[in-house]
């Protein structure tokens, strides 16, 4: 039986020791927070209140209105500078968000690596904000499309990319012109305190950079309500559940704000018949069970040919069951621990369900602590439970023999986020990523469904909320747009030959 190996020295005093080391102060102490690897105790951080949300998003505003008239390149210099100082303090960063989240450390680290990407995307970008010239039917007019910087920007993250998340929108929104304020997970405060005072002290540099560019919400939901609600600030990007997501999407709507959500995923990979198989079982075993199940693009359906079903299955079983799971800060280890016991309580009353309807289940349970063995879940239908998002590792895996109701049931989930197929057949892979294929945000080819790189739009349809952040041209959301027509001719021409003469 596999174990949990944990070592033995505090994780909660490493902690202390590593924001020490990135050369920080400690933060104004707060509720006692815990690591997930050991349960000892973090150094904790003062909740914000909520005259202190007013007055962040008052100073917000302020700084804005200065920070918008820098010219986008130096504002590029900016983040180039954050860069930098994430590639110094990346060791220190990475092995915080393990300790704070649970993530292996190479997955803490990468997290960091996507932070440091993201700066260099913005830094490039912020020389390339291009507009449109448009032709005009009028003589002697121009037209054209311009973008301006948009405002307060609030941004609200979730626990499993503690400050990845942020770096997207706080290095585009900062190119773009806007202020920012962050409201972190309350389950992820420390990271946050840590990336933050690292962009504060490159502000703080920065003689182009007006204080207060850049603010820290630190507390749970009632503090993201409140930036919500605020019609201060005209975005605001929500990372999170559905559920989430669902309230802040309203509450935006209803003050005719902007709203950008990135919500709750359920991936879905097919196997075709001519799939590789070596690298189906990699792909799908970090598909499914790495970040111990909780990415939004966690792998949580797979869809498998009947021809190969027995062989695939026998093979994940195997592999599921030699998994390391112990202490993140291993490297040997590549399952951590899920956050904490209300995921663990999670993932127990989804194996339940899915033993109730028929599901014949391989692996799960709990070792010590929060560690979990991911399960396996051999369905024969797609019931309530398979569509729901559990953020846990648990792979439900269904059997299919056409392509179409294979593509089906792929879709009849309630999110849109990733989705992915196996196959070295041509027609099967173009009819999948084809209009008629994955209704997905995300469609992989011979991969995963989770690992996204920063230059693609991140983001998916349906209950996953349609918000695209990161890469291609997602920086327009963080900007306004604007059609101007100027007029370099001596008459009044009207448009559509409306004649007004007086
Ligand atoms: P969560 O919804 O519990 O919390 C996310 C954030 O929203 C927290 O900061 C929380 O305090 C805040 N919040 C909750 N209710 C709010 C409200 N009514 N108003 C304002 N703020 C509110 O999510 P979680 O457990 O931290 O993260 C896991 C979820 O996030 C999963 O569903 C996962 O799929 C999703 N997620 C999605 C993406 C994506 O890009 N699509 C990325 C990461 C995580």
């Amino acid at each position: 039986m596999v174990t949990a190996m944990v070592r033995q020295d505090n994780a909660g005093v490493e902690a202390a020791q590593l924001i020490r080391e990135m050369g920080l102060a400690m933060p104004d102490t707060g509720p006692a927070l815990t690591s997930p690897i050991d349960g000892s105790v973090m150094p904790g951080i003062g909740f914000t209140s909520l005259a202190g949300v007013s007055a962040a998003i008052e100073q917000s505003v302020t700084t804005f209105n200065k920070w918008r008239s820098v010219p986008p390149p130096i504002r590029g210099e900016l983040v180039r500078r954050l860069g930098i100082e994430l590639r110094a303090h990346k060791d220190a960063l990475g092995r915080l968000v393990t300790i704070e989240m649970g993530k292996p450390i190479s997955e803490g680290l990468g997290e960091v690596q996507e932070m440091i990407d993201i700066c260099d995307f913005a830094v490039g970008l912020s020389r390339q904000l291009h507009g449109l010239t448009i032709a005009s039917e009028r003589p002697s007019h121009h037209m054209r499309e311009m973008w301006h910087p948009l405002g307060p920007v609030g941004i609200i993250s979730a626990f499993n990319f503690p400050v990845a998340v942020w770096a997207w929108n706080a290095a585009l929104a900062l190119i773009c012109g806007d202020s920012i304020i962050w409201k972190p997970s309350e389950k992820t405060p420390l990271t946050a305190y840590t990336a933050h005072a690292l962009l504060e002290r490159v502000i703080s540099d920065f003689e182009q950079a007006p204080r207060h560019l850049s603010q820290l919400l630190i507390g749970g939901r009632d503090i993201g309500e409140a930036l919500v609600a605020d019609t201060r600030v005209p975005l605001i990007s929500a990372t999170g559940s559905t559920a989430m997501g669902r309230a802040v999407g309203m509450r935006v709507a209803e003050r005719f704000g902007r709203s950008l959500l990135e919500l709750g995923g359920n991936a879905a990979t097919i196997v075709g018949p001519s799939a590789d198989l070596d690298l189906a079982v990699r792909a799908i075993t970090f598909g499914a069970a790495g970040t111990t199940g909780q990415r939004c693009t966690t792998m949580r359906r797979l869809i498998v040919h009947d021809s190969i079903y027995d062989t695939l299955l026998d093979r994940l079983k195997r592999a599921f069951a030699s998994l390391p799971i112990g202490d993140p800060r291993d490297p040997a280890m590549l399952i951590g621990p899920l956050v904490d016991e209300r995921a663990a309580h999670a993932m127990d009353r989804a194996l339940d369900r899915a033993r109730a309807d028929g599901g014949v289940i391989s692996g799960g349970g709990q070792l010590d602590g929060l560690y979990v063995r991911p399960a396996i879940v051999e369905m024969l239908s797609q019931t309530a439970i398979v569509r729901e998002e559990t953020f846990a590792p648990i792979l439900y895996v269904l059997c299919y023999s056409d392509l179409s109701d294979a593509i089906a049931t792929l879709r009849d989930v309630p999110q849109g986020l990733s989705s992915s197929i196996i196959t070295t057949d041509l027609r099967e892979a173009e009819t999948f990523l084809s209009a008629t294929g994955s209704d997905c945000g995300i469609a992989n080819v011979n991969m995963g469904t989770s690992g996204a790189e920063i230059g693609g739009a991140f983001g998916g349809e349906k209950e996953t909320g349609g918000g695209r952040e990161s890469g291609s041209d997602a920086w327009r959301a963080y900007m306004r747009r604007q059609t101007q027509n100027v007029n370099y001719g001596q008459d009044l021409p009207l448009a559509q030959g409306v004649v007004f003469d007086v």
